[in-house]
């Protein structure tokens, strides 16, 4: 259960001084409901209002507090003409104006001929000094009482600065003086100062740098929130692997008979890779493991030796694919494979007839299929497996992080095995897979030719057309991209039909069109005739469902078009279907005439580098985590103290650490530890810690 201590933080916001039910709604809408989430709206400024020494000193633009003596007030003559008074010190003077004011105010707090402080904005006015409404007005002798910075917070359309500055004071001060719960020898060497300390000199910054990602107090929060996350994946790791496993070690009497009739020898990363998998299939605890290779790595065959493995052993496996297209292209690879080892592998897409599908389920039942590929019908609730072993998700970028433990599930103490194309940057993997162990196929068969990569504008469309003339008539084969115009199907279609219909005139019964919106039979229709090497398709126009995983080693050039509407990481997945045969491959990236600067350089990232990693790092620096990963609904984690990339290394840092500390104490039982349950709940990390004794 949630200590006392922190009650008042996670009270409702409307519990703040001042925050009635108005405020509350707005703030609501603002993402700020309890009182917690106050404390971490940081300022992203500072206002600096240290007293100038004199009025011609004071910069036109910024904001400045001055000492001046009054020397004369300009009653209006009409209410629509301001109320002014002019000051003035040894340098010159300032006129001070006032709209909408009673005259009584004004002469109240600006007596003649006596000293005050003014602090607003300095204007200029037909080349004189002036402050409209100055935000502070204070006798000379109450000086002290001006603040001297200030900070300065986002804001919703009701609430102004001062509300809000307000607010959060008021939320800082119900804020419990906190256990310590960092390492005394880590706060010596970063510098850092206790929670509290760090929390209040964040909302009250001196100058620029107290502004900063950087700034000592800054770090601190953010290496708290990072190192509750990374206690937390541990936490359930430990819950997960505590799940008792079975142990797989089959005696390699299939895999050396497939091994022996590959047409290649495999990488050294994929040895090593099928190492790590096979030794945590060996041990009797469940597998939780990620599979990271860039495109064309070789991940397909590294699964099949696996699933080999749950067969050997006696077991069954199962490859689970996000499309049909790419469940039947594995199935299509596999299937002499498995025929050759003399084992039983299957289809199952959620298209398969009733009755089709009634067969496979028994098949699974009784043990007579050894290995099943399919889409996430696979795991529909009627589907029973004789005894599953192994489980494979392929690609999985394109399921949810959510939807993913919740398949790792369904396995039940199957080992899981989870293979993804998008090289995730350390930072993100931490982050999201934190609680799986990483495998990286960090190496590409060696018989890979690099890609030639153009940028080209659409100018030049008839050129670009000429060279796909040229390549066609050398027997080449084309990827055609259209764009996702919007996020809906419709619109992309057209883009993609449109594109089909203008090619089709030039290169007749060459051309052939593929979307998600066709049926499987006329997928597979187009996608059969593209691939087969007398097929009479050349240039397969498609949208985006060919992003993931196709494999036609013949294709050796993709065109996309309107290349700045997509994501890197998605670019570079589409360059990867070229480059897989004999001939040189060519990746023609296509942007509008109108392109933005920043947008053009995001697509020159992809024409200088093949390496995804690299792409993705970059791709990370410009857009952030959640477009990384594809989608909104990833389920990354929002960070409300930690900043990406300027506080990667804290990640680092905490993900050592976490692991250590629950090294030293898995249940985060001694005293000093159990400071840190209060920083789990702190960052409602709830839970991750339910499991844990006492
Ligand atoms: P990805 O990692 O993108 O899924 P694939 O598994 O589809 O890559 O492999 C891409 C191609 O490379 C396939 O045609 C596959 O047969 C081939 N391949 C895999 N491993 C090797 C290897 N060690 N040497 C040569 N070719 C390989
Ligand atoms: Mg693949």
């Amino acid at each position: 259960m949630r200590p006392q201590i922190l009650y008042p933080l996670f009270s409702p916001a409307d519990s703040v001084k001042g925050v009635g039910a108005r405020y509350a709604k707005m703030l609501n809408g603002f993402g700020i409901s309890k009182v917690m989430d106050f404390i971490w709206h940081f300022p992203h400024d500072v206002i600096n209002r240290d007293i100038k020494e004199s009025i011609a000193a004071a910069v036109v633009g910024e904001i400045c507090s001055l000492r001046v003596r009054v020397c004369k007030h300009i009653i209006p003559s009409s209410s629509k003409s301001p109320y002014r008074v002019i000051c003035e010190d040894a340098s010159g003077e300032i006129e001070l104006i006032f709209f909408k004011v009673y005259k009584d105010s004004v002469s109240a707090k600006l007596p003649l001929d006596k000293e005050v402080i003014i602090s607003g904005k300095i204007e200029e006015f037909n080349g004189r000094k002036q402050m409209t409404h100055p935000d502070f007005i204070l006798p000379a002798d109450k000086a002290k009482e001006l603040p001297l910075r200030e900070p300065i917070y986002g804001l919703t359309a009701g609430i102004p600065q001062k509300t809000m500055q307000k607010f959060v004071r008021e939320a800082l001060n119900v804020v419990p003086t906190m256990p310590e719960w960092l390492d005394d020898s880590l706060l010596k060497r970063e510098g850092w100062k206790s929670f509290n300390e760090s929390l209040l000199s964040v909302h009250n910054p001196q100058n620029m740098a107290d502004i900063d990602n950087n700034s000592s107090a800054r770090r601190r929060l953010a290496y708290d929130e990072l190192l509750a996350g990374q206690l937390a994946l541990c936490l359930s790791r430990q819950t997960k692997q505590s799940r008792a496993g079975i142990s797989v070690n089959g005696d390699k009497h299939l895999r050396t008979k497939v091994f022996k009739a590959l047409p290649f020898t495999l990488t050294n990363a994929q040895i090593r890779v099928l190492k790590e998998i096979g030794k945590d299939m060996a041990a009797d605890k469940k597998m939780l493991r990620l599979l990271q290779g860039d495109v064309g790595s070789g991940k397909t065959i590294v699964a099949f030796f696996s699933l080999l493995n749950a067969v050997e052993a006696g077991l069954q496996g199962a490859l689970m694919t996000p499309t049909d297209i790419l469940a039947r292209q594995h199935y299509k690879k596999l299937q002499p494979l498995a025929e050759l080892a003399g084992i039983n592998i299957a289809l199952i897409t959620g298209k398969d007839k009733p009755k089709e599908k009634q067969a496979t389920y028994e098949k699974l039942a009784n043990g007579d299929i050894n290995i099943i590929i399919g889409t996430h019908a696979l795991f529909q609730n009627q589907v029973q497996f004789r005894q599953l072993g192994l489980v494979i998700i392929d690609e999985q970028h394109r399921f949810g992080v959510h939807q993913r433990l919740a398949l790792s599930d369904k396995g039940k103490n199957a080992d899981v095995l989870v293979m993804t194309a998008t090289p995730i940057p350390r930072t993100l993997a931490l982050t999201c897979y934190g609680d799986m162990d990483i495998s990286v196929l960090d190496e590409k068969p060696e018989n890979r030719k690099p890609i030639t990569t153009a940028i080209v504008c659409t100018s030049k469309m008839k050129e670009v057309l000429a060279s796909v003339k040229n390549a066609t008539d050398k027997g080449g084969k084309i990827y055609w991209v259209c764009p996702l115009v919007e996020e809906s199907e419709t619109s992309d279609l057209s883009a993609a039909t449109d594109r089909y219909n203008r090619l089709s005139k030039l290169f007749p019964s060459k051309v052939g069109l593929i979307h998600g919106k066709m049926k499987q039979k006329e997928k597979d229709a187009v996608m059969n005739e593209f691939a087969k090497p007398d097929g009479h398709i050349k240039i397969l126009v498609a949208t985006t469902v060919i992003e993931v995983g196709i494999d036609v080693p013949d294709a050796n050039i993709v065109i996309i078009e309107q290349a700045e509407r997509f994501g890197l990481a998605q670019l570079h997945q589409l360059r990867g279907r070229v480059g897989r045969g004999k001939e040189e491959s060519y990746c023609l990236l296509l942007y509008s005439p109108n392109i933005s600067r920043t947008a053009y350089e995001r697509i020159c990232v992809i024409k200088n580098t093949e390496d995804g990693f690299k792409i993705a790092e970059e791709d990370l620096k410009m857009r952030g985590f959640g477009e990384v990963l594809g989608t909104k609904q990833s389920g990354l984690p929002d960070f409300k103290a930690a900043k990406f990339p300027e506080h990667t290394d804290l990640l680092s840092i905490a993900a050592k650490n976490a692991r250590y500390i629950l090294n030293q104490d898995n249940n985060l039982s001694s005293d000093k530890n159990k400071n840190l349950r209060t920083l789990l709940y702190l960052f409602d990390m709830d839970e991750n810690i339910k499991n844990l004794n006492g």
